[in-house]
């Protein structure tokens, strides 16, 4: 995916004239410290960048600012090693357009016991210079992340390089374009919804282009680039009978071929970062795009079937997030159930685009028969995924907000061999239970499409929920269906 190491978080420290130069000057060098630690620390994805110093409302303003503009700067993380009188920070966080981490730490652990005195006292009183500015913050209503501790622990390191992430994935969307070839799926509900409401939450943009202007280009793709992937699936995949050049059925895996080079130069060219389509809308192509959209979303696209717009988006900001943690993200669908007392579980799986970054092992290259959508047999990849935690996450429109709705979930490896399915697989126990996950679920308004993710954490999305200002609603192992439907009713209030 992405290498996150292009964007920067700033790292701003607060204080005031009042103290003089000496403690400045310690102040400053202390932030460097701390500042070119967490620039380093491989927890953390990003660059973390030092800046000056701010002690008055103008050099605060000025930074902010400064901070909105900077195209590579994706969120500031704030630090009071001081005190820094709050009204000083109105101006600027009045006008700040990106996350921010308030980092409660403090520069030595310990207090020396032996030593300290009142200048000790007076240079490290970020316990209260942290407080005077949380207020602030809280009584401008300002969504935020708070990590506290000392800089060099691992939950702080961690927390930080978490949270950067989720700013980079945030970033990511602001101004993103996805691509609608043809509309959303007929009558289907769920994946519809409010365009214009989801550019000014997020940023990004979905517009339409005609499956033709597609078609023109994969029909451009020349043989020697067709060949050239075939011998690339061939390498990468086991190659299911007859799909081996020679074999009875090598067409079909030209033909997808050839729909993934399109799809790709289509995606490039435009400079898009995901895209929709339908089963319902294919004319002029030879095969629903099956291998050549898992192929995409594993390269990095966003991507969800049926014209489902939003869990395309999803899927690529949590592939930004993702970006090179081990595991994978995917589009994902609640597809069938074993409703097996002893061992109940959820298949999820699709037509076929699953993303293969979620695979166990070598996915195998298959072409069958596709019930839908009238065209000829499509190539997919085939495969399980590894047993773990993972979340399901669904974004759905509610009319009047967002709703961001995450299902932890258990994925465990498959004990059968399923010789008839013709699809990538996943299974998985929702949490806390079959019974009361599911039905949280349908309570909430969840979709049937959702992006799945195998690397990232419910944190994740509680903070990305923050950073845009969406509701976000979890279903975990401390799920209850009484609170959970009092939380929905209460949530209906403070939305009203
Ligand atoms: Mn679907």
């Amino acid at each position: 995916m992405l290498d996150l190491k292009q964007f920067e978080v700033w790292f701003i420290t607060g204080s005031q004239h009042l103290y003089g130069e000496d403690t400045l000057r310690q102040v400053d060098e202390h932030s460097q410290i701390i500042a070119h630690y967490l620039d380093d620390a491989a927890q953390v994805p990003v660059r973390v960048i030092f800046k000056p110093v701010v002690k008055s409302p103008d050099e605060i303003y000025n930074i902010i600012q400064e901070a909105n503009s900077a195209t590579h700067c994706i969120g500031i993380i704030a630090w009071m090693h001081t005190f820094s009188p709050a009204k000083m920070w109105i101006r600027g966080l009045q006008i700040l357009q990106k996350p921010l981490l308030h980092l409660h730490t403090q520069y030595n652990r310990d207090i020396p016991w032996a030593e300290i005195d009142m200048d000790f006292m007076n240079l490290n009183q970020s316990a209260h210079g942290d407080r005077e500015f949380g207020f602030m913050m809280t009584r401008m209503r300002l969504n935020r992340k708070v990590i506290v501790g000392h800089w060099q622990q691992d939950h702080v390191v961690e927390g930080i390089g978490q949270w950067a992430r989720v700013a980079a994935g945030r970033h990511d969307l602001k101004g993103g374009k996805f691509v609608r070839f043809g509309d959303n799926m007929r009558e289907v509900a769920v994946t519809d919804g409010d365009k214009v409401a989801a550019e000014m939450t997020f940023g990004f943009s979905v517009n339409t282009y005609a499956v033709g202007d597609l078609v023109a280009v994969i029909n451009q793709v020349s043989d020697a680039e067709i060949a050239a992937l075939t011998a690339e699936y061939a390498d990468a995949y086991q190659l299911a009978a007859g799909l081996e050049t020679g074999g009875l059925r090598h067409q079909a895996l030209r033909d997808a071929a050839r729909i993934e080079l399109g799809l790709k130069y289509f995606l490039t060219d435009g400079n898009f970062k995901g895209y929709t389509n339908t089963f319902e809308d294919l004319h002029g192509m030879k095969q629903l795009p099956g291998i050549g959209s898992q192929r995409m979303m594993a390269a990095g696209y966003g991507y969800a079937g049926e014209g489902d717009w939003k869990t395309s988006a999803m899927v690529r900001a949590l592939k930004v997030m993702a970006s090179g943690l081990p595991g994978g993200n995917s589009f994902m669908e609640d597809y069938t159930y074993h409703f097996n007392p002893a061992n109940n579980l959820v298949l999820g799986s699709h037509m076929l685009e699953i993303c293969p970054s979620i695979a166990k092992g070598k996915p195998s290259a298959e072409v069958h028969a596709l019930g839908i959508g009238g065209k000829e047999d499509p190539v997919r990849l085939v495969f399980n995924a590894p047993a773990g935690p993972a979340l399901n996450v669904s974004l759905v429109d509610m009319g009047n907000r967002f709703r961001l709705l995450v299902n932890e979930v258990e994925a465990v490896e498959a004990t059968e061999s399923l010789p008839k399915l013709p699809v990538a697989r996943v299974l998985w126990k929702p949490q806390p239970d079959m019974q009361t996950g599911c039905a949280a679920w349908i309570y909430a308004g969840g979709a049937h499409h959702t992006a799945f993710s195998q690397n990232l954490t419910t944190e994740h999305i509680e903070t990305f929920a923050e950073m845009v200002g969406v509701e976000l609603v979890v279903i975990d192992k401390n799920t209850t269906l009484r609170q959970l439907k009092n939380e929905l009713r209460w949530s209906e209030a403070y939305y009203r």
